[in-house]
């Protein structure tokens, strides 16, 4: 494996309220062809238009409040450092971080942290000319219009409310519905089904509906309709992308999208998602419209996001290396043979690159791409599947320094271990668990597949994981050049104990039992070898100054006792050993250590973590010729969070 040279880079942003900010590296950009840059440039473009869309989709006064307190920011000459006027700062920070006025994620109102006369005061301090009243709207009827929305929290209180018995159209402040209830909202949809209809289309899926004049009728999402102007923007750089793009297919992608924003033919975005999901040979690629319902209460409405991205080359090498030694990976595995596959076939994971995050994907993300969501498409045609790279990579190195290894691992001699390998190690087990463990072994004939019944996923996920673990350990690895020598499985063997003994307890409600099958696998290899390996020490849990660390102190026996739980558990699948199952998830997965729990909530809470996390883009600069032609693309990786956010409002506002 080539050692990449570490550039010192700084993944951390800043943090307020309950979150933190990140920022990604884009790996492998600066090496792309020129019309590969350009055709990611102008796709970067059409995503950041569309930022204003999902602002007045979150709530219908979401823009308006945002740009008052941006103008706020900006011209307020008062005293700014008090803590009022900090508050404010902060509420900014988060209707940015949000989209709007309600938490990404819990869906409740902000409560601020000033009053309404000291924003009154604000607002009235500054010239009218920088304050964002509506047409024919004078500042005190913003106020009154807009305060209530701020500071009761009677009105609007969520976003999306999902209260059983409750009208949920009524009672959602979302911007999907106006003047509509729940009732007439899914009479007017099952009117426009058709039962017999194999292909549906996603109804409703890019509009807002209003009552008119007595009538229920659809605001569609299109030029020369709802959000025209922002649209417009957007498909004028999807204009120069289409000229830009790879191939044909991809062109053909652009083109249907295009139609589609033209149109809100919602045929035409069938066609369009059916054409993207075809396209699997184009570097670069990209998601631009109205795709998640998760923001409205009855699940058709889409709010608008976008992500560019391309293929990350070394890691699709990685797996593809990985898949095409599948079969001399089975043969050497520590399973009896009966339980082998003769004939095995690895799969390669696909992973990419993202370039540029926007609308409901900004700041907070994905680190995966499942699409597209119509049930019928996805049936007929599958679904693209990918893992984003970069991402991943940024949370791990920003969790580097936050002061958690510091307070969990035990010694010096662990935290170099993980400091030079962790990064590749973890993936790896990744990549093992994904491209190989899911795939190996067999089952005996006759044995039915779901005979491990509510044990099958714990024991399924133990076997993949298992697998990675026992050759992550092995000198074909570094044969391979996968791992740089055969010390790096330590940082993996390392980590992997302390997160099934310990740490994962952090997501664990006090006095809970674990419920996730992931989380029970681990607890289940973890305290299998402790437990196994006790009479020999091989790892131990170990007490000092009061606090709890694993210890591990013969690696060599620990991958012993690895593979030798991986032949057990691969027994018990291929047989359907039910009762086998059962006894080892219960005996080792599911409960908690209490006293160890409290102490491990404890540690945590220290630490003062956010719980939530965004990331701010990279800044993408053409450089031109006299022509006006793009000879480059150069990206930066220095601008900060609210100079983002107000450049944001700046440059790409359009509604
Ligand atoms: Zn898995």
């Amino acid at each position: 494996m080539k050692q990449q040279e570490e550039v010192p880079f700084d993944y951390t942003v800043e943090q307020f309220a309950d979150l933190q900010i990140l920022r990604y590296r884009v790996p492998g950009f600066d090496t792309l062809s020129l019309p590969r840059k350009r055709l990611i440039y102008y796709l970067t473009q059409a995503a950041l238009e569309g930022r204003d869309i999902l602002f007045d989709q979150n709530g219908k006064y979401n823009l308006q409040i945002r740009r008052l307190l941006e103008s706020i920011y900006i011209h307020y000459q008062g005293n700014r450092s008090t803590d009022e006027f900090r508050a404010i700062e902060t509420y900014l920070k988060r209707v940015w971080f949000s989209n709007g006025i309600h938490h990404h994620y819990a869906c409740d109102k902000f409560v601020p942290g000033f009053t309404a006369a000291y924003l009154s005061e604000v607002i009235h301090s500054l010239s009218s000319s920088c304050i964002p009243t509506e047409k024919d709207e004078t500042v005190e009827e913003m106020c009154k219009k807009l305060f209530p929305v701020i500071f009761d929290p009677s009105v609007m209180p969520k976003r999306v409310n999902q209260t059983d018995g409750e009208d949920l159209v009524l009672t959602s402040a979302a911007n999907y519905y106006e003047g509509v209830t729940q009732q007439e909202a899914e009479d007017f949809y099952a009117a426009l089904k058709k039962p017999d209809d194999t292909q549906p289309v996603m109804y409703g899926m890019n509009s807002r509906l209003i009552k008119e004049d007595g009538q229920v009728k659809e605001q569609v999402w299109k030029i020369g309709g709802m959000y025209g102007t922002a649209l417009e923007r957007i498909v004028w750089w999807l204009q120069k992308a289409e000229e830009a793009a790879e191939n044909d297919i991809q062109r053909k992608v652009i083109r249907l999208l295009i139609d589609f924003y033209r149109t809100g033919d919602l045929k035409t975005f069938d066609a369009y998602s059916i054409a993207w999901l075809k396209d699997t040979d184009s570097m670069v690629d990209f998601v631009n419209g109205f795709i998640e319902s998760y923001g409205d209460p009855l699940g058709m409405k889409a709010s608008w996001e976008s992500i560019v991205n391309f293929k990350d080359m070394d890691a699709t090498h990685r797996t593809e290396l990985i898949s095409s030694n599948a079969q001399w990976f089975e043969d050497h595995s520590p399973v009896a043979p009966q339980f082998k596959k003769e004939r095995v076939k690895g799969v390669s994971a696909k992973v990419i690159t993202a370039a540029i995050l926007a609308g409901d994907l900004y700041p907070s993300t994905a680190i995966g791409i499942n699409l597209p969501n119509s049930n019928w498409i996805r049936s007929v045609h599958g679904s693209k599947s990918v893992t984003i790279g970069n991402l991943t990579d940024a949370y791990n190195k920003a969790a580097r320094g936050n002061g958690f290894r510091e307070e969990f691992v035990y010694s010096s001699t662990e935290m170099t271990l993980l400091d030079k390998y962790a990064d590749i190690t973890d993936n790896l087990h990744t990549d093992l668990h994904e491209c190989l463990g899911h795939g190996s072994g067999k089952l005996l004939s006759g044995v039915d597949p779901d005979a491990l019944k509510a044990y099958g996923s714990t024991i399924e996920e133990a076997r993949a994981d298992l697998f990675g673990l026992y050759y992550l350990a092995d000198d074909k690895l570094v044969e391979l050049g996968l791992t740089p020598d055969n010390e790096a499985y330590k940082a993996e063997y390392y980590s992997y104990m302390m997160n099934g003994l310990m740490t994962q307890l952090v997501r664990i409600e006090p006095g809970c039992n674990i419920e996730e099958a992931h989380m029970r696998n681990r607890q289940l290899i973890a305290h299998w070898v402790l437990e196994q390996g006790h009479d020999e020490k091989v790892a131990e849990l170990v007490k000092r100054d009061g606090k709890t660390y694993v210890r591990i102190n013969d690696y060599t026996k620990l991958r012993g006792l690895f593979g030798r739980l991986l032949a057990e558990i691969q027994r018990i699948k291929s047989e359907g050993d039910y009762e086998s199952a059962r006894r080892l998830v219960e005996n080792y997965a599911v409960k908690v250590d209490q006293e160890l729990h409290t102490e491990v909530l404890a540690r945590y809470r220290a630490l003062h973590l956010a719980p939530y996390k965004g990331f701010v883009n990279p800044v993408y600069t053409p450089e031109t010729d006299a022509d006006g032609n793009i000879t480059d693309v150069k990206i930066s990786y220095t601008e900060g969070y609210a100079e983002q956010m107000l450049r944001y409002s700046r440059e790409y506002s359009n509604l």
